[in-house]
């Protein structure tokens, strides 16, 4: 009996749980069902829709070689799956419908009324956890409670990992033909294509997955530890967008590093296991959204942080966005946002406190902003990373605790490289004016004045936060 594949943000025939379940019932065919309308209004921009377009095109690839045919539907909105999948499923005569669960809201919402609707049809349906180690509700304190915190999380994960959840998935036999052609992919529409992804800089699909790993481990992942703080090394892995749609997998990762590591996912000092720690706040963030679900409605994590009187000011927010705030390395990151689809973890961290604390701006504009830029896009990490920058989420840095822009600058782009990089007009000057130019030296490069003074943003935002008592 037929076995119907539904792909999602599992972009791989590598390893892939769902895929490899099925092949052992039964010949195998697999589906994507393209929601653009739904994803632009989850935030995505082109980048993303770009990147998973071009993924999907390696998929039909790779599964080809292994005999079995990709049928694709563009449906727009998540609300038209159930029917589409059914009438596949019947069409075809499928026996049971396989996927990888996925836990922001929506995706749920989405896969309850397929399982209903596959009910209703009397058709069995099998999901199944892959995208992370353990299955949200399964890893939780001594209380029976969700982790607020990750360290104890991630101790949690360490005492609990074992070698069957991180064992790869059997990757299927080529199965002998089946009667079953697979569908033209349609080209993507010219508002959804990015020009950014093009290219060489995110190829898409499991190979250049695989190969962005192994560079990594070879090349930079014995310094990761000391590397990845400093944007203008290229330290670490740059794996987060094949990471956030599957075309490689968490297991994957963490097996490539005990090749390396004599069978060990931590140890004392080896640069790796700060690496996998990395792995495992992705895992934190993905069950934060089951165990939090308000998360997932733009609502922070603690609750009382919603009445805090955030400004709008469309100026600021606006020099923030095109990279003029006048603080040379939040600029920076910002253009490479927008340059490149990707940013870089520490930049991540200071352009995000600048912008909900020294400017008091709403996080969700910022986190919005980030989504319809980042070719990473992940609804979880990024709206994690947003609320600990704005102190309003778990971990939440202590909203007393404001990044210094400058002295973040002077740390961790000490010789102003990175500065440089992204804005030219600076890079002429002394490295020690590059993170602080003067007046004159704005005015001689015209290069922005600073949009707010640091301590005066940074006592407007202690003010807001201190009103919440
Ligand atoms: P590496 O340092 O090589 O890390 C390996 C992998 O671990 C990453 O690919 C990623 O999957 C995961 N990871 C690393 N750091 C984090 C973290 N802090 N939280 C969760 N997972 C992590 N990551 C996304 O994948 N998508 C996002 O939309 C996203 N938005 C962010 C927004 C903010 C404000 C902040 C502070 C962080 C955000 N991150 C996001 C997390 C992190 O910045 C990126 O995962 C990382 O920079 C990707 O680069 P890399 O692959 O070279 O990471």
């Amino acid at each position: 009996p037929i076995q119907l594949v539904w792909f999602r943000n599992d972009l791989r025939t590598l390893d892939n749980t769902a895929l490899s379940a099925a092949a052992r019932k039964g010949p195998v065919v697999a589906v994507f069902l393209a929601c653009r309308r739904q994803w632009r209004s989850h935030g995505h921009g082109a980048n993303k829709l770009t990147f998973i377009h071009d993924g999907v095109m390696a998929l039909k690839t790779e599964l080809e070689q292994l005999g079995i045919p990709l049928l694709y539907r563009d449906i727009d909105d998540f609300s038209k799956a159930p029917d589409t999948l059914v009438e596949l499923a019947q069409h075809h005569g499928v026996a049971t419908l396989h996927f990888n669960r996925e836990y922001p809201l929506d995706e749920r919402l989405r896969d309850e009324a397929v399982a209903d609707r596959f009910q209703e049809a009397g058709i069995a349906v099998h999901d199944y956890t892959d995208a992370i180690a353990f299955e949200p509700g399964t890893l939780l304190t001594g209380q029976e409670a969700y982790y607020k915190v990750f360290t104890p999380f991630s101790k949690a994960w360490h005492q609990n990992i074992d070698a069957p959840r991180l064992a790869l998935r059997e990757t299927p036999e080529r199965q002998s033909s089946i009667d079953i052609a697979s569908d033209e992919i349609p080209d993507l529409p010219k508002k959804d294509r990015s020009s950014v992804v093009e290219g060489d800089a995110w190829p898409a699909g499991q190979e250049a997955a695989a190969d962005r790993l192994e560079r990594f481990l070879d090349e930079r992942g014995a310094r990761y530890k000391v590397d990845r703080d400093f944007p203008a090394l290229a330290g670490t892995s740059e794996l987060s967008a094949y990471l956030s749609t599957g075309m490689i997998s968490h297991r994957q990762c963490c097996q490539a590093v005990m090749g390396r590591n004599g069978g060990h996912l931590a140890d004392g000092d080896a640069g790796l296991s700060s690496w996998v720690n990395e792995l495992i706040w992705r895992e934190f963030y993905q069950h934060i959204l089951i165990g939090f679900p308000h998360v997932c409605v733009h609502r922070p994590f603690q609750l009382d942080t919603e009445r805090l009187a955030w400004r709008s000011s469309d100026k600021d927010f606006d020099a923030w966005c095109e990279g003029k705030t006048g603080y040379p390395l939040v600029d920076a990151a910002m253009r490479q946002l927008v340059a490149t689809g990707w940013m870089h973890n520490r930049l991540r961290m200071v352009t995000a406190m600048f912008l909900s604390k020294h400017l008091l701006i709403d996080w969700r504009r910022g986190e919005a902003f980030f989504m319809n830029h980042l070719v990473d896009g992940d609804f979880a990490s990024n709206n994690g990373g947003w609320q600990w920058a704005a102190s309003t989420g778990t971990d939440a840095a202590p909203y007393f605790r404001i990044f210094n822009p400058t002295t973040q600058s002077q740390r961790f782009d000490p010789d102003g490289e990175f500065i440089a990089r992204w804005v030219p007009e600076l890079a002429d000057l002394p490295v020690k004016s590059r993170h602080q130019p003067s007046d004159e030296q704005r005015r001689e490069t015209g290069y922005a004045k600073t949009v707010v003074d640091h301590k005066v943003g940074r006592e407007r935002a202690l003010e807001a936060f201190k009103a919440l008592g």
